[in-house]
C-alpha cells in the first residue's frame, strides 16, 4: 500500500529561532525524529507543496494548490495524510472537503501542539496513528473516505471540526457530529459515523474569496455594521449571531440587511456557540434574520461556512442557486 505524506508547515515541524520564537523547518528533519515510521508495512511518499509556513498565513490560494496537488495523485495512492498547522487546520481541511467532493480514499491531517523535537511532543503519536488510520482498508476499498482530522486519540469529519484550545494536546473537536474513530489500545473507527460517497468523485476547485464575518457583540453599532454588510462589497457575509441565532431587533440592522438584499448580498445566520446551532424561530430576538430571509448555518462549524460559501461563490453560484447548494449537505458537514 502507498500513502502520500503532505508536509505544509505548523508546529510539529518547527524548531526554535535564535530570536527564540518558533519557525517552519524542513521536512527531512521532521521524519528523522520519527524512525519508527520504517516500520509500518507501508510505502510511504512524500510532497511539500510549499516552504513550510504557519497556517495563520496561509490564503485559500494555498487549498487550490493543495487541493490540485492531490486530486493529480488520487489514483497513485490509498490515502493521504496532510501535515498541517492547528491555527487554520478546521479551515484548509474543511475547503478540501468540498473541493474533492466524494473523494473516495482517507485525507487525514494532523499536526501537534509541541513540535516534533521536543521530548514532550504529541506530534510523534499524532502521525503515527493518522498513517495508521489512513492504512485502514485496502487500496481499492479505504474503511475512511473522507477529509478527516486526527488529534490526541480522535478522527474528527474535518468539515465539523474547530480548534478549541491553544494549549491542550485535544486541541479539537467535534461539538455537532461524533468522532469517526477512537485510538486506544485498539484503533476503534466508528462504522456508522462515516461519510460513504453519494455519487462520483468530482473535482471542483475554484474558490472565491468575497466573504466577510460580522460578528455580533453588545455595542455593536450601525456604521460598524453598515462597513461589514454594505460597504466592503462582500457578496455573502456570515452574521455571527448570539445563542440560537439572535440577533437584536433594531430597525436600522433590518434595514441593513433589506438593503444588502436589494444589492445582490447574501447573508448567513450561523451561531458563535460551537454546540447546537441556529433554531431561527426560537426567540422573538431572531426576528430581524427571518424577515430578511437570511439563511442559516443550521449545526455547522463556523469555519465550514466559510470555506463553503467561498466555494459556492467560486462555481458562480449566487441568489437561488448559491441557497440550493448552501441548505444542500454535500460532505457531511450538516444535520440541521
Ligand atoms: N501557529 C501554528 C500553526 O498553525 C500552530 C500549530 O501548528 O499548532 O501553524
Amino acid at each position: 500500500m502507498k500513502l502520500l505524506l503532505i508536509y505544509t508547515g505548523g508546529t510539529i515541524g518547527m524548531v526554535q529561532s535564535p530570536e527564540g520564537d518558533l519557525q517552519p523547518f524542513d521536512f527531512a528533519q521532521v521524519l528523522g525524529h520519527v524512525p519508527e515510521l520504517a516500520r509500518l508495512s507501508v510505502t510511504l511518499d512524500t510532497w511539500q507543496p510549499w516552504a513550510p509556513m504557519d497556517s495563520s498565513e496561509l490564503h485559500p490560494s494555498h487549498w487550490e494548490i493543495l487541493a490540485a496537488g492531490i486530486h493529480a495523485r488520487r489514483e497513485a495512492y490509498a490515502g493521504f495524510v496532510v501535515l498541517h498547522g492547528t491555527d487554520t487546520m478546521a479551515y484548509t481541511a474543511s475547503a478540501l472537503s468540498f473541493m474533492l467532493q466524494n473523494f473516495g480514499k482517507p485525507i487525514l491531517f494532523t499536526g501537534s501542539q509541541l513540535p516534533i523535537g521536543v521530548m514532550r511532543s504529541d506530534a510523534r503519536e499524532n502521525l503515527i496513528t493518522a498513517l495508521e488510520l489512513a492504512m485502514q482498508g485496502t487500496k481499492d476499498q479505504p474503511l475512511i473516505q473522507e477529509v478527516a482530522i486526527y488529534f490526541e486519540n480522535q478522527l474528527l469529519r474535518a468539515n465539523r471540526a474547530y480548534k478549541r484550545s491553544s494549549q491542550a494536546f485535544s486541541a479539537f473537536e467535534s461539538p455537532n457530529y461524533p468522532p469517526l474513530a477512537e485510538a486506544g489500545v485498539l484503533l476503534h473507527v466508528n462504522q456508522s459515523n462515516l461519510w460513504r460517497p453519494t455519487g462520483p468523485f468530482t473535482y471542483v476547485p475554484k474558490i472565491a474569496t468575497r466573504v466577510g464575518v460580522l460578528r455580533f457583540f453588545p455595542g455593536l453599532d450601525q456604521a460598524f455594521a453598515r462597513s461589514i454588510c454594505l460597504e466592503s462589497g462582500r457578496d455573502v457575509v456570515i452574521l455571527h449571531s448570539f445563542g440560537s441565532g439572535n440577533a437584536p431587533n433594531w430597525p436600522w440592522l433590518s434595514a441593513i440587511l433589506e438593503e444588502g438584499q436589494d444589492r445582490g448580498v447574501l447573508f448567513i445566520n450561523a451561531s458563535q456557540c460551537p454546540m447546537g446551532g441556529v433554531s431561527q424561530p426560537a426567540y422573538a430576538a431572531s426576528r430581524t434574520m427571518r424577515l430578511a430571509g437570511v439563511l442559516s448555518a443550521g449545526d455547522m462549524t463556523i469555519e465550514a461556512v466559510l470555506t463553503k460559501s467561498m466555494w459556492l461563490l467560486g462555481q458562480g453560484k449566487q441568489g437561488q442557486a448559491f441557497r440550493k447548494g448552501f441548505e444542500a449537505n454535500i460532505a457531511g458537514e450538516r444535520s440541521l
